[in-house]
């Protein structure tokens, strides 16, 4: 089976690590390489959209699942698929959108595989509806570190071990996913400014019940009266009768357009990110973006995805890379959220437009992020003077409030605080010890925060 020695990093390219990189394209090669990966152990790897370095693993074996990416079967009925772990929500949504079906969550990308968003739990813009990822996860198929395949259903402790289990307890090799019913592939989608943190919240709060979708792109450059201006977009997928009569979209409802601009080159000079660059860029967003407007019909991927339209966007971030901060704090906990806004753009972070959501209910996966709460995450780049110090301020911050930080975002965290942040470490740590004695599946996550 291909493979190679190779450096290895997360989408957000910082700490690069080596390993050897094994891409297998049967089950069977799979349960070999799991078998083989040697002292250093292996972990699996999906598209590589984690942020930090969950999916590398420093002198041992990383498995790529994305050739095992078929789909098994769809229940059109019922909206049902089976399909193998390595497949990425892009292609699902290729095949589904057209039978009128949607993934139940999707992140700010599509390009991440179904092996990943069960691996990270993943959460999406209708959090607050519908959950994360394993919420409509009926089964999975596990292969563990003895090389045998375990049929793993929910409301099992393997299961809740495995969502948002950072590929620690094995590699998932298939999936049986719930869907979304749509009619169109467009987003009715209604947009508003909000002037302030407190604006934002408040609107936030007395309103998002009203859409499936919900999420506000906040300034984290703005200061005095405006710290925290944002703009909240949100909306629904659009029902055929909102298609204008006689349109392209209106002849062919349900087919998934994407838009694709120039992919950003290679390497940019890093003092293009500066504060004024970057402030400009929020200030110009903030002006264009409508007070208030209602029933915008976009494509889908505008709505969910406008990163993906630029190739290689993290390469604008210079070869230092970046960081991505996102941390959760419970409902209650909104002068938390305040102070570390308020730090955030006192220290004049160049921080591209952050995301401010509320979460709905968690889900049982012992290390899943998602709590009841607000969850805020922002991009900065990697060579910031002070950063890990000013980071570690926000942990604290974040731990004191009783929150916590995301694993799959994470490259930084100090491992003290990771007991107060995730309650359930303990199980994890105690199912881990049995299924995995001689601990076969590893990564560099695991090994710098002692999950
Ligand atoms: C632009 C952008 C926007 C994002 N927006 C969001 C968001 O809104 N919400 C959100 O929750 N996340 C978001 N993310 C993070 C991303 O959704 C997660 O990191 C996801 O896990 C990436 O999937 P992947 O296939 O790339 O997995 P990788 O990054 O390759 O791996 C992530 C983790 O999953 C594990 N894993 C991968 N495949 C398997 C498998 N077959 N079996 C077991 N474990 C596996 C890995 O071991 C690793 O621990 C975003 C990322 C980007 C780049």
């Amino acid at each position: 089976m291909p493979a190679d020695t190779a450096s290895v990093t997360g989408w957000g390219r910082t700490a690069p690590t080596t390993a050897r990189l094994i891409r297998p394209r049967t089950y069977e090669e799979a349960a070999a390489a799991v078998r083989d990966c040697g002292a250093r152990g292996g972990i699996p790897r999906g598209l590589g959209r984690a942020y930090g370095d969950a999916a590398q693993n420093a002198g041992g074996s990383v498995l790529d699942m994305t050739g095992l990416d078929r789909i098994h079967a769809i229940d059109a009925d019922e909206g049902i698929v089976l399909c193998d772990a390595g497949i990425s929500l892009h292609r699902l949504t290729e095949v589904l959108l057209p039978l009128g079906w949607f993934v139940p969550v999707t992140p700010g990308t599509r390009h991440v595989t179904v092996g990943g968003a069960i691996g990270a739990d993943i959460h999406g813009k209708n959090h607050h509806v519908s959950g994360s990822f394993s919420r409509h996860v009926l089964s999975l198929e596990l292969l563990t570190a003895d090389g045998g395949v375990r049929a793993v259903g929910p409301g099992t402790p393997l299961f809740d071990a495995t969502a948002g289990g950072m590929g620690l307890t094995g590699v998932i090799l298939t999936a049986t996913v719930r869907l979304q019913p749509v009619e169109t592939s467009l987003m009715s989608v209604d947009t508003e400014r909000a002037r302030d943190l407190d604006d934002l919240m408040a609107r936030l709060t007395a309103t998002d019940h009203r859409y499936r979708y919900s999420v506000a792109w906040i300034d984290l450059l703005a200061r005095g009266a405006a710290t925290g201006r944002a703009m909240l977009t949100r909306g629904d997928h659009a029902p055929l009768d909102a298609l204008p009569e006689r349109t392209r979209a209106r002849r062919d409802p349900l087919a998934f357009r994407t838009s694709r601009l120039p992919a950003a080159p290679a390497f940019l000079p890093e003092g293009l990110l500066s504060r004024t660059t970057v402030g400009l860029f929020n200030e110009l967003w903030y002006r264009k973006a409508p007070r208030a407007r209602t029933g915008e019909l976009q494509r889908l991927s505008t709505f969910f995805h406008p990163l993906d339209g630029v190739p290689h966007w993290n390469r604008v971030y210079g070869r230092g890379g970046f960081v991505q901060y996102q941390f959760v704090v419970g409902h209650g906990q909104e002068d938390a959220v305040r102070r570390i806004v308020r730090r955030i753009s006192q220290r004049r972070c160049p921080s591209f437009l952050a995301v401010l959501k509320r979460f709905g209910d968690a889900d049982p996966g012992w290390l899943s992020f998602p709590v009841p709460g607000w969850t805020l995450a922002l991009d900065i780049p990697a060579r910031l003077p002070g950063l890990g110090a000013f980071l570690d301020e926000l942990d604290e911050e974040v731990a004191a409030a009783g929150g916590r930080v995301y694993l799959a975002k994470d490259s930084r965290l100090r491992p003290e605080l990771l007991t107060a942040m995730y309650p359930r470490l303990a199980d994890f740590r105690a199912l881990r010890a049995e299924l995995d004695p001689r601990g076969v599946f590893v990564s560099d996550l695991a090994r710098r925060l002692g999950l």
